[in-house]
Parts: C-alpha cells; structure tokens; sequence
C-alpha cells in the first residue's frame, strides 16, 4: 500500500502536471469526494487553472492552484495510484494489480494539448478534497527532529508503535516503514511511547531517518530488511531468533524478541 516513500514518487511525478491549463475534470465517484467536496465545486474551482507547485506532508498530496486558487489534497488509503499522461507512477513497483479498470478511476484532471493526471484506486480508501485542513497531520516524518520526536512520544501511554502511526502527531508512516525503523532500532513496538529513554529516542531518529533515505533510494516501503521475514514461522534476519507476530495499533506486527527491547 502507498506509504510516504510512495507519497513521495507520486509528488515528484505530479509536478510533470504544473503549469498546465485544466481544460476539464473526472470526478465519478461522490464517495471518493470529502468534506463537502463535490464533482461540481472541484470542477468549477479547477477549470480554467492550472497547478502551480506539488508539495506533500504524510501520505497526504497537496497541489497548490493558480490565480489564488484553493489547494487540492489527494490520498492514497490503501491501493491508491496516481497517473500522469498514461504512465503509472510507480512503474514497476505497482500495488495490487496492474489492470486498469476505468471504474477505478476516480479523479482525472484533464489538461490543454492533452494528457491528465488521474488517480486509480480499486478499494476507494483515498480520496480528494479542496484545501484539506493541513494542521490535522502531524510533522512529516522525513523532516521531523530528535527533540520534537522526543516531545511526540513523551508522555504517552500508547504502544510506540501506535504513536509513530498517528498521523495526527507524526504524518507518513504506515505499517511497514514503522516495523522496519524499530526492528533496525531494536525497539520493541510495543513498548509504551513514553517509556523511551532519550538515548532510545536518538537513536530511533536516526534510524527513522536512515529507514527513509535507504528505502527511498531502494525504490518503496516494501524494500526493508525485515520484509522478507513478513510470515508466519519466520526468523529474525538479523540473529535467527523466532520473529513474534502480534496486533498493534490494529495492525499485523512482526518483531524480534531478542534485540528489540
Ligand atoms: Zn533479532
């Protein structure tokens, strides 16, 4: 599923759409419109524009429009995929499948002398909305300091992975990236946030902050090293000791008893 690494390519190609006239918009699905968004506002506030810069926060894709314009956010929820002038983002590393269903798209920008920007999703988990409100998230991830992740995870009784999930205090990270950052930091996810001694919390900021860089450049949150031990009956890669799986945060947790601590 798209993760902030994911979030990221789908930034970068939609500035290939910037600085071009909207001539017209594909907005099917109400469902897939939030917070008092419809076919019709998104329609009338982007017609006649154009995108003016691509910015991201999370998993969360902002476009900024032109003429004072409103800001259109797009999200990815879990199979969402972002086309622009017919070639898929992500190229080879596709979710899910690689059909393209027209029913799954659920936003198309059109733009003069051809081509469009639309976003697929199979499972409608995304969605669009003018100017979302962007105080909601937390700091992106990828820029958060040591001492402002400290202030995040301080105080709270949540497991820690619970807390590096909540998109309100700390905006990107999805299952798999925050699995991979504490298995490399060797700490256990299900250790209360608070708990964390300040060496603890450095050093899950550089590891945080490797993660990112590491997988970034691999191509995807799925390229860890912990990934390929995601299975029942599997070993830790690192010290072959039995990988516990366990629920956390409502999510399928896979961990090593013997150095995550
Ligand atoms: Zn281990």
């Amino acid at each position: 599923m798209p993760e902030m690494l994911e979030v990221e390519v789908y930034r970068r190609v939609a500035a290939g759409a910037l600085g071009r006239p909207i001539v017209a918009v594909d907005a099917p699905d109400a469902w897939f419109l939030k917070n008092g968004t419809t076919a019709g506002t998104v329609t009338a506030a982007l017609v006649g524009r154009s995108f003016v810069a691509d910015r991201r926060r999370g998993k969360l894709l902002l476009l900024d429009t032109s003429d004072e314009g409103p800001t259109v956010g797009l999200r990815f929820g879990m199979t969402g995929m972002l086309e622009l002038d017919g070639v898929d983002a992500l190229g080879d590393l596709q979710y899910g499948s690689r059909r393209r269903d027209p029913a799954w798209d659920r936003f198309v920008v059109h733009f003069d002398r051809g081509g469009a920007l639309r976003l697929r999703d199979a499972r409608r988990l995304g969605g669009v909305e003018l100017d979302p409100d962007e105080e909601r998230l937390g700091p992106d991830a990828a820029s958060v300091g040591a001492a402002e992740l400290g202030r995040i995870l301080a105080g709270s009784a949540a497991p820690l992975k619970a807390r590096l999930m909540d998109q309100a205090r700390l905006a990107g990270l999805g299952n798999l990236l925050t699995d991979e950052i504490l298995w490399r930091a060797g700490i256990d996810p299900a250790r209360s946030a608070g708990s964390l001694t300040p060496v603890e919390v450095r050093r899950l900021h550089r590891h945080l902050r490797r993660t990112l860089d590491e997988l970034g450049a691999r191509g995807g949150s799925h390229t860890g090293d912990l990934q390929e031990a995601r299975h029942r009956g599997s070993v830790c890669p690192r010290d072959g000791a039995a990988l516990e799986r366990r629920t956390i945060g409502g999510r399928t947790t896979y961990s090593c008893p013997a150095h995550q601590r």
